[in-house]
């Protein structure tokens, strides 16, 4: 890095991009709840709910399947992990030093059957404080449909109070989005600065193959979804999703690139609003196409580096952590970390192997967030066009101006 630069990123580069992702994330909470509140009313009836609420997990379940698997073929046929000597691997594992123990560590709090009841939250606002996300998302759930259920004045007041919430956040998320084409250089020179090259060049075919995969699901993938059933140009849908792929690219958070997600799916791509904001709110935390294939081809990759044989069915086994990882990995930058080291535990692979990729952990999670975003809007879109035949079913007290 040339001598001057750590001033400059320090004090410029570093400050601009966190008060852009601060200001980004000070509107997750009101805004994942007013959205999925409002969501819920908006489809109405219980049996749409269903109907959307199906499809929106069938998505989730086909589409981040073909990812890992893309991740696993592409993984087996390069082997990443056995071009690396084994001292080298150490040297690169020495250098990340506390966090990759830390990581390890951590991963007990995310194992086992307390995944799912966490889900439900003990106390909603300690959950909304924690950022935990998934528990905000089923109190509001639970919140819409019983809104649903009980139409009395009281109720109808409480819907368009909470969709004032979500016009307040949109009209703020819309002043924020203009800071962008600044944050957004500020976040990438600031990225860049610190990228260790070195290790980018020692990883560089583990690296290759985590981006191949993530290009093939990316620009094959969700191309031919959104010919066949979405009935949309694929360029089309990259232009019009842009600003939400490039907020993904620089911030390596889904959850924090939800607002502008949210307005790009309604206003760009033309989804209607009862399913943008209930498959893009659901889909920032549970649909992770890019960080399931991730989490796949790392483990197979720290499997064969540590010279750890996986048979087939243990590779399928792991195909299916994957797909539960994508859903139950945090919508933050190195949210998937966690679950790989669970994962890795669970096959006897050292889950401190993870400190052996987390030089090159940036610019990779900022690739598989643009793919995690990217799904959530094709997922949409697709959803958005099944829907249409079922438009009248949608309650009018919903309608509000955006
Ligand atoms: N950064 C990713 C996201 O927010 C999660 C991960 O793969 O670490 O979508």
């Amino acid at each position: 890095m040339p001598a001057g630069w750590p001033p400059l990123v320090r004090y410029v580069a570093d400050p601009i991009g966190q008060l852009f992702l601060r200001l980004l994330f000070m509107l997750v909470i009101p805004l994942v709840f007013s959205a999925l509140v409002l969501g819920v009313v908006e489809i109405g009836d219980p049996r749409s709910l269903g109907r959307i609420g199906a499809k929106t997990l069938v998505w989730i379940l086909v589409v981040t399947s073909l990812a890992v698997t893309i991740g696993l073929v592409a993984v087996n046929l390069v082997k990443p992990g056995q071009g690396i000597a084994p001292e080298l691997g150490q040297q690169i594992m020495a250098q990340t030093g506390e966090r990759a123990a830390q990581i390890a560590a951590g991963r007990e709090a995310v194992s086992g059957i307390d995944i799912l009841l966490n889900i439900v939250p003990r106390n909603p606002v300690q959950a909304a404080a924690n950022g935990d996300l998934i528990a905000v998302m089923f109190f509001a759930l639970m919140f819409g449909v019983a809104a649903t259920v009980i139409r009395s004045d009281g109720t109808r007041s409480f819907v368009a109070t909470i969709q004032g919430v979500y016009d307040i956040c949109l009209k703020l998320i819309d002043w924020v989005i203009r800071l962008a084409p600044y944050a957004v250089a500020a976040l990438l020179f600031s990225i860049t600065a610190k990228l260790g090259f070195d290790v980018l060049v020692q990883l560089a075919r583990f690296v290759a193959t985590v981006l191949a995969a993530l290009a093939i699901h990316f620009f094959v993938v969700f191309p031919i979804l959104l010919r066949t059933f979405g009935g949309m140009s694929p360029l089309g849908f990259f232009r019009g999703a842009q600003p939400a792929l490039l907020t993904a690219f620089s911030t390596s958070s889904s959850s924090a690139t939800l607002p502008t997600t949210l307005k790009v799916t309604e206003e760009a791509l033309g989804v209607p609003r009862r399913v943008a904001r209930f498959v893009c709110t659901l889909g920032a935390t549970a649909n992770m196409n890019g960080t399931a294939l991730f989490e796949g081809v790392t483990v197979l990759f720290l499997a064969q580096f540590f010279g750890v044989e996986l048979s087939l069915v243990q590779q399928v086994m792991i195909l299916v952590l994957c797909i539960l990882g994508g859903i139950g990995a945090a919508g933050v930058p190195g949210g998937s970390l966690p679950v790989i080291a669970m994962i890795l535990a669970m096959f006897g692979i050292p889950p401190e192997g993870i400190g052996l990729i987390l030089g090159v952990d940036r610019l990779l999670d900022m690739c598989r967030t643009v793919v995690n975003v990217g799904g959530d809007m094709v997922g949409s879109v697709v959803i958005g066009r099944s829907e249409r035949g079922h438009d009248a079913e949608a309650p009018a007290t919903a309608a509000t101006p955006g």
